[in-house]
C-alpha cells in the first residue's frame, strides 16, 4: 500500500477535502483488538427499560449483534437516548448505533446532532470538521473508517455493501 504523500501531484491545498467524506461504523474487531467487550460498551447505551430487562443475564456474555439491533430499533427512539449535554464523542456513538452497523459519514452525524439539537438551550459546535475530528480519535469507543475502495475499475463481481457482520445460521 502506497501512502499519499503532500507533495502529490494534485497541487496544494487538495489534501483536506478530496471526495466525498469517509464513512466510520462501529468495528467489533477494534473492540477484540482493544481487549473491550463491545456487549459491554452497547448494553450501558440502551434505554432504562431494555436494561431492567436483562437481570438475570450478564450483558458481557450476550451477544453484541443483539444489543446493536435493540438500540437500533428501540433505545434509540427514547427521548432519553440523545440529551443536549451528552458529551459529543458519545453522542458521536449513539448516532451511529440509531443504524446498527451500517456505515455514516461525519456529514450525516452533523446532520441528524443538528436537527436533535437544534432547539435546545445548549448551543453545540456539531460541524462535520470538528466531528471529522472526534471520529478520527474514537478507537475507545470502536469507531473505525470504512477503508476506501481502491480507484481501480474491476469487472469482477463486487461484494454486498456492509455483508461483514452476516448473521451465521446454526
Ligand atoms: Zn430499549
Amino acid at each position: 500500500m502506497v501512502a499519499k504523500n503532500a507533495k502529490s501531484k494534485n497541487g496544494p491545498g487538495n489534501e483536506a477535502d478530496d471526495g466525498p467524506s469517509s464513512s466510520y461504523f462501529i468495528d467489533p474487531e477494534l473492540a477484540t483488538a482493544n481487549g473491550r467487550s463491545l456487549s459491554l460498551l452497547l448494553a450501558g447505551r440502551r434505554c432504562y427499560e431494555c436494561q431492567q430487562a436483562d437481570e438475570r443475564e450478564s450483558p458481557e456474555s450476550s451477544d453484541h449483534v443483539q444489543f446493536m439491533e435493540r438500540i437500533a430499533e428501540h433505545c434509540s427512539q427514547t427521548p432519553d437516548y440523545l440529551l443536549p449535554d451528552t458529551p459529543l464523542k458519545e453522542a458521536i456513538f449513539r448516532v451511529l448505533l440509531t443504524a446498527g452497523s451500517e456505515p455514516k459519514s461525519s456529514q450525516d452525524i452533523s446532520k441528524v446532532l443538528s436537527e436533535k439539537w437544534a432547539l435546545t438551550a445548549y448551543p453545540r459546535d456539531v460541524s462535520e470538521t470538528v466531528l471529522q475530528r472526534l471520529l478520527d480519535s474514537s478507537e475507545s469507543y470502536c469507531i473505525a473508517r470504512v477503508p476506501e475502495p481502491e480507484p481501480e475499475p474491476s469487472d469482477e463481481e463486487e461484494p454486498a455493501p456492509g455483508a461483514g457482520t452476516a448473521a451465521d445460521p446454526e
